[in-house]
C-alpha cells in the first residue's frame, strides 16, 4: 500500500483551487485518478444539516475545486454521502443537507450532479477481516471511482474522524446504528471502519484541513484554523499524518490501533512518507481533544479495569430539556434503544452504550456530556 502523504498550505478557502492544483501536481495530475467518461463519486462529509463555515461538513469550495479538477479531465463528478446515523436517508433529507451545507450552488459552479437516488444494496465483502457484508448506497456500487473528500474533526466516540471514518458515510443512514449497536468496542468498530475503507477503496482522499474542528466534535466542536489540504491514495496513510496534526497520541486513536493488530500499513508516523511539508510544519498547538478522549488512559496501571468501569469512567450523555424540541432524532439515531420520547427525548442510563451518536446527531445541541466522579478522577478535571 502506498504510504506517500501530500500536503499543501491553504489559508483560506478562497485559495483552495489554485492549493488544490498545486496538491494534484505534487501527485502527478488528476490523470492519474480519473479518465474520460468515468464516474466519479465526490464523496463529501455531511454529517448534518450545518452551513460551511460551522466546519461539520467537507468544505463547498474544495468540492467545487475537486469537481472542476475531474471534469477538465473528462470525468462525470456526482456528489454523494449518506448523512449521519439517525437521518432517513431520503431523497427530502438529501435536499435539505445539500442546500444548507452549499453542496447544490458547489455542484451548479463546479458542473456536476448531487446524487437523489436513495436506494442500496447488500454487497458482500469475503475479504474483510471482521466484515464480510455491507449495505452500500448506490451511486457508490455504480461508479467507476470514488474521490473520499474528508474533513477533519474530532469525535467523541472515534476520538477523530478524518479519511477512513469518511468511507462510513456510503452506508444509508438508518443502517448505521445496527454497526454501533454490534461494534460497541471503539476498536471493534475500528476494524469495522478498515475493511469498509477496504470495500470503498477510493483513488484518491483528499482532506479538508483548512479549517478543522476541535472540541466535542464532529457537530457540536468548534472550528479551528488548520490551513492545509491534504491527499493520498492510502486512506489510512492520511490518517496518521491527521492524527500528528491535531496532537492525537496514537494510543487514543483507534483506527492506528486496529490498523496495527491487523497488520495494515501505514499505522506510525514513521512509516509514512511526507511530501510537500515536514510534520513540525503542520502540528497545531493546543488543539483541543474532546473529552472522552482520556477515557481509560487515566486509568494508568489499572487500564485493564476499563471495561468494567467503562460507564463510571466516561461521560453520560445527558438532555438539556430546555433545548429540546423532540425532533425524535437522537431516538432514531440510538442503537439500542435506550432513548425514549415523551414530550421530549430521556435516556435510560442503565442502556446506553457511550456511542454519543445521540450528541452527534442533535441539531439543538440539546445533547451534553457530563463527566462522573470516577471520570474526573481519572482525568484530573
Ligand atoms: S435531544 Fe436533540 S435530537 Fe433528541 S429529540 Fe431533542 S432536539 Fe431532537
Ligand atoms: S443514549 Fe447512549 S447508546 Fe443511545 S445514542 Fe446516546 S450515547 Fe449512544
Amino acid at each position: 500500500m502506498d504510504n506517500k502523504v501530500y500536503l499543501v498550505k491553504c489559508p483560506d478557502y478562497e485559495h483552495v483551487n489554485e492549493k488544490l492544483a498545486e496538491l494534484m501536481a505534487l501527485m502527478g495530475g488528476v490523470s492519474q485518478f480519473a479518465r474520460a467518461g468515468e464516474k466519479i463519486v465526490l464523496k463529501v462529509n455531511l454529517l448534518q444539516s450545518a452551513t460551511p463555515e460551522k466546519a461539520v461538513t467537507t468544505h463547498p469550495a474544495v468540492v467545487v475545486a475537486v469537481g472542476r479538477m475531474a471534469r477538465q479531465v473528462g470525468a462525470v463528478p456526482i456528489i454523494a454521502d449518506s448523512p449521519g446515523a439517525g437521518l432517513p436517508y431520503n431523497q427530502k433529507t438529501l435536499e435539505r443537507i445539500y442546500h444548507t451545507t452549499g453542496m447544490v450552488e458547489a455542484a451548479e459552479t463546479a458542473g456536476v450532479e448531487v446524487n437523489l437516488d436513495t436506494t442500496y444494496q447488500a454487497v458482500s465483502f469475503p475479504q474483510g477481516n471482521l466484515i464480510k457484508r455491507f449495505e452500500v448506497i448506490s451511486p457508490v456500487l455504480t461508479a467507476d471511482g470514488v474521490f473520499s473528500l474528508c474533513k477533519l474533526k474530532t469525535h467523541t466516540f472515534m476520538s477523530m474522524t478524518g479519511a477512513i471514518k469518511n468511507n462510513f458515510g456510503v452506508i444509508p443512514g438508518l443502517t448505521k446504528p445496527g454497526y454501533h449497536a454490534n461494534l460497541q468496542d471503539k476498536l471493534h468498530f475500528a476494524k469495522m471502519l478498515l475493511d469498509l475503507a477496504a470495500y470503498v477503496s477510493p483513488r484518491l482522499s483528499i482532506m479538508d484541513a483548512v479549517i478543522g474542528m476541535e472540541g466535542n466534535g464532529p457537530h457540536t466542536g468548534t472550528p479551528r484554523q488548520i490551513g492545509w489540504l491534504l491527499a493520498a491514495t492510502n486512506p489510512l496513510a492520511l490518517d496518521v499524518v491527521a492524527g500528528e496534526i491535531i496532537g492525537l497520541d496514537r494510543a487514543q486513536n483507534p483506527v492506528l490501533l486496529a490498523a496495527e493488530q491487523q497488520g495494515l500499513y501505514p499505522h506510525r508516523l514513521e512509516q509514512v512518507e511526507l511530501i510537500g511539508a515536514d510534520i513540525s510544519d503542520v502540528r497545531v498547538p493546543n488543539f483541543k481533544l474532546p473529552s472522552t478522549v482520556f477515557d481509560e488512559a487515566g486509568l494508568g496501571p489499572l487500564t485493564w479495569l476499563a471495561p468494567m468501569l467503562k460507564k463510571a469512567s466516561s461521560l453520560q450523555p445527558h438532555i438539556i430539556k430546555d433545548r429540546c424540541v423532540a425532533c425524535g432524532s437522537c431516538y432514531q439515531a440510538c442503537p439500542v434503544d435506550a432513548i425514549t420520547m415523551n414530550g421530549y427525548a430521556h435516556i435510560n442510563d442503565k442502556a446506553c452504550i457511550r456511542c454519543y451518536c445521540c450528541h452527534e446527531m442533535c441539531p439543538e445541541e440539546a445533547v451534553e456530556l457530563r463527566s462522573s466522579w470516577l471520570y474526573r478522577l481519572v482525568n484530573r478535571t
